[in-house]
């Protein structure tokens, strides 16, 4: 079994599909034909047994018709009508009372064996025996009829009966044989057709395997059975993955873009200050502030680089106290800009819980608060609102500051995008905020809009699933 099972693991999905439609096949075929064969074969020699009886029977009949007068002259003048009585394939012998043979009918056994001396004495015996090596019906009664006593003795060769049943065998072997062959034939190109799309698939895989993504998907197959199924989830994986590789070679090259300009600055600045900074104080003073600046900005990318990167599962079992985070937050930030006023509109009676963590929620908070500030004009004016609806909870963080034009709002939240580069340079933004403010968003299922208008401000709503 181990063998078996061993070798059809072996063997392609063709093989295995051939070979076992084989054998299902063959060994019903086999089990239906050992049936019939043996039906037949019962039917058959029970056939053959009536025949023996019936003429032993009719041979019985006749000689007590005969009256009461029988004598050994009767019997033997009477042979013809006997004749009539007697199958072709039978033998019939008449014995008298010492087992003599009186009488003999047809020839078809030469050697006839010694009739038993255990007879019945109504009816007659039948057995069955191997007689001149052929299978033979015996059957042998006592006649006592007047003066005459004495034996009938019958064979009945089976040389017909087994040659019908040799012939039958013979004739199923070969049908079984024939089934077998057509069978795996069949099972294998049955294999062949319907496997066909999986192996396409294989061909295809093996070339995104060789080629990477730039191989392109030919395989067209709309049927919607599991292959076709398969190969959707095998599409919409590929286009997943093709996805994620693109992002993170672009955030590779974005980030590598990045980094290096603070680095040509920082490089720019020592070299000034190697070259003049050691005999002019005020070129040493301006290069080691500017570049600690970069360092700095250097340093809050690489953080906020590292941020985005980070991968950690998302903990849907938390909850956060959105109320209690906004008021903290609030009052970090108007400790580290004084001159911002940030009103908070909310309704007391209401509990803000929502389906996130803490820090994220903090997370999201600061860099929308952050923003508001760093891109309003004079002193930053915010508002903060709190709802919350059936199964979510809002959150809208609105300025009055220089706002967004249409044509950038739907790529603020890309990666290193920056509406004017100067702008939040010499602020200190880095065009990863608000990429990491919706990458945390969707972590937790929420929804993150922005409304805005150029010189008149900007609105960022954010939607967060409400705790049940
Ligand atoms: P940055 O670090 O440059 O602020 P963000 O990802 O946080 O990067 O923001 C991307 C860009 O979106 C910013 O450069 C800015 O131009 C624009 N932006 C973000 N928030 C505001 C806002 N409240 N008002 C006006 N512009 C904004």
């Amino acid at each position: 079994m181990n063998r078996i099972q061993h070798y059809l693991s072996n063997q392609s999905l063709k093989g295995k599909w051939a070979l076992t439609s084989a054998a299902v096949i063959f060994v019903s075929f086999a089990v239906i034909c050992s049936v019939l064969y043996i039906a037949i074969h019962s039917w058959l020699l029970n056939e053959q047994e009536q025949s023996v009886k019936r003429t032993m029977d009719d041979l019985t009949v006749f000689f007590e018709s005969q009256g009461n007068f029988l004598t050994i002259h009767d019997i033997q003048s009477n042979k013809g009508l006997m004749n009539s009585i007697v199958d072709k394939n039978q033998t019939v012998r008449i014995l008298n009372k010492d087992k003599i043979e009186i009488l003999r009918i047809n020839d078809s056994t030469k050697i006839m064996p010694s009739v038993p001396d255990n007879l019945p004495n109504h009816g007659y015996a039948i057995s069955k025996e191997k007689v001149e090596n052929v299978d033979t019906f015996l059957a042998a009664s006592t006649i006592r009829i007047g003066p005459f006593s004495g034996y009938i003795q019958l064979t009945h060769p089976l040389t017909s009966f087994e040659s019908l049943m040799r012939y039958i065998l013979t004739a199923m072997c070969i049908l079984g044989l024939g089934a077998l062959i057509a069978s795996a034939g069949i099972g294998y190109l049955l294999a062949t057709t319907l496997l066909k799309p999986l192996d396409d698939l294989r061909l295809e895989m093996t070339e995104v395997a060789e080629q990477g993504f730039t191989a392109p998907i030919k395989l067209q197959y709309d049927a919607k059975d599991e292959i076709g199924d398969l190969l959707t989830v095998y599409r919409s994986m590929m286009g997943e993955l093709e996805q994620s590789f693109l992002s993170q070679q672009q955030f590779i090259s974005d980030a590598s873009h990045e980094l290096r300009t603070p680095i040509q600055v920082v490089e720019g600045h020592l070299s000034l200050i190697k070259r003049w900074g050691k005999d002019d104080p005020s070129v040493l003073e301006e290069s080691l502030n500017t570049s600690l600046l970069e360092i700095t900005r250097m340093k809050k990318l690489i953080e906020e680089m590292l941020e985005l990167a980070r991968r950690e599962q998302n903990d849907l079992q938390n909850n956060a106290d959105i109320l209690m985070i906004t008021t903290d937050i609030m009052e970090e930030i108007k400790v580290l800009s004084p001159d911002a006023t940030i009103d908070l509109e909310v309704d007391p009676e209401i509990s803000y819980w929502a389906i996130i963590s803490d820090n994220a929620y903090g997370q999201i908070l600061r860099n929308l608060l952050q923003n508001a500030i760093r891109y309003s004009e004079n002193s930053p004016k915010i508002k903060i609102q709190l709802s919350k609806q059936h199964e979510s909870v809002q959150i809208e963080v609105s300025d009055k500051g220089i706002g967004i034009a249409e044509e950038d709002q739907s790529r603020i939240f890309d990666r290193f995008y920056r509406v004017d580069s100067s702008r939040s340079r010499d602020g200190g933004g880095t065009g990863l905020g608000l990429s990491i403010v919706n990458m945390l968003v969707n972590k937790y299922r929420g929804t993150i809009k922005v409304k805005s208008k150029l010189h008149f401000g900007s609105t960022f709503t954010i939607e967060l699933p409400a705790e049940k």
